[in-house]
């Protein structure tokens, strides 16, 4: 029988149970995939805590990449033995996936497996911010947070790519020296950084804020922005931000709030298409670099969630599965 992990009671990393699952027959319009590497990501600690509810129980684990080992009824131009990679898909701490067709996007000859595996949730969060929610545009001044964190550092370069120029933040020296390696221009502590920004803006403030840390950082990312800038609060790895008067975005300077979501921004086969083959081809011509912090193997998914909510990591953590 495969191996999978499985959460059937919420709380902390303990939960996670490396077991036996069932062998998956693929439904209509599904694929069965031998999964080689999945993606940790923080969406899957806020699944496993509760955060983010889920039916219990669930094989954690949202994104992947493997090879199609059986196509279910319905499905039209993948065949057994290519390569795929999926995001926002639950299922994939698991030797075996059960996935929809819809959700996978064919993985280049030339990309490596891991790689893509990698590159995909992040990279495509990464995207869909500077692309669609603020759209970087040449000379803007964009503050980053994390960005030596898997979203930040594929960020950091998306940022640079369009034009942008980056003030990051980032808890460590290491964490720093990766940034900049990214592109980061200045890379901040998390202590008062507002005022820091303000200064190094000569009193502009930046032109967004893409802010996947929430609580601790939200009220200096208001108070980082330029008049009419955007802050894209895209995620809460200190925590949930608590309600918000609407009257500080005002106050902040007519800016800009919003909390946007991966799914929302790949809901169509054409978008989704669109953002991974932008990512791949960067990954191709070496314009995207994606830094691989950890690996771990499947049976050590406990310590990978400890490792990631203890601010230990940098860049993205795999699981290896097969
Ligand atoms: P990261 O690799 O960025 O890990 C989280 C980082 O957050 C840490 O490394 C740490 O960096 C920083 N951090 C700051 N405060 C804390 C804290 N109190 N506890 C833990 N970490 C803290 O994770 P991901 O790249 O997977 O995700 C980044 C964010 O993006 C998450 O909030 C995630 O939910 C969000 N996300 C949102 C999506 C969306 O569409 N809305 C899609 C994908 C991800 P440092 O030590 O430098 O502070």
């Amino acid at each position: 029988m495969p191996k999978a992990i499985v959460v059937g009671k919420t709380g902390g990393p303990d939960v996670l149970e490396y077991t036996d699952v069932s062998v998956a027959e693929p439904g209509e319009g599904e694929l069965l995939v031998d999964v080689v590497a999945a993606g940790v990501n923080f969406i899957d600690t806020y699944q496993r805590s509760g955060l983010y509810p889920r039916n219990l129980p669930f094989i954690a684990g949202v994104e992947g990449a493997g090879t199609v080992a059986a196509v279910g009824r319905g499905v039209s131009g993948v065949r057994v033995g290519d390569r795929v990679a999926w995001a926002m898909t639950p299922g994939s701490y698991a030797e075996q996936a059960v996935i929809p067709a819809s959700s996978a996007v064919p993985v280049p000859d030339e990309a490596d497996i891991e790689l893509a595996a990698a590159v995909l949730l992040q990279g495509l969060t990464a995207h869909y911010l500077v692309t669609s929610v603020y759209p970087v545009r040449q000379g803007d001044v964009i503050l980053v947070h994390a960005a030596a964190g898997g979203v930040g550092l594929l960020l950091t370069q998306l940022v640079r790519s369009r034009g942008g120029r980056v003030i990051a933040t980032a808890s460590t020296r290491e964490k720093a020296e990766l940034a900049k390696g990214a592109g980061a221009e200045t890379v901040l502590g998390y202590d008062d950084f507002a005022p820091q920004v303000r200064e190094i803006t000569a009193g502009e403030g930046v032109a967004a804020v893409y802010d996947g840390v929430g609580k601790t950082t939200f009220d200096g990312s208001l108070d980082s922005l330029r008049v009419r800038g955007t802050l894209a609060l895209f995620g809460a790895s200190s925590g949930p931000v608590p309600p918000v008067d609407p009257q500080r975005l005002n106050s902040a300077g007519s800016v800009f709030l919003t909390r946007p979501n991966l799914a929302n921004f790949i809901a169509t086969r054409d978008e989704l298409e669109w953002r991974a083959g932008e990512l791949f081809d960067a990954l191709s011509s070496g314009d995207l670099t994606v830094h691989i912090g950890g690996k771990y193997s499947l049976a050590e998914a406990r310590q990978a969630h400890t490792d990631l909510e203890a601010r230990k990591t940098t860049g993205k953590l795999l699981l290896r599965c097969s």
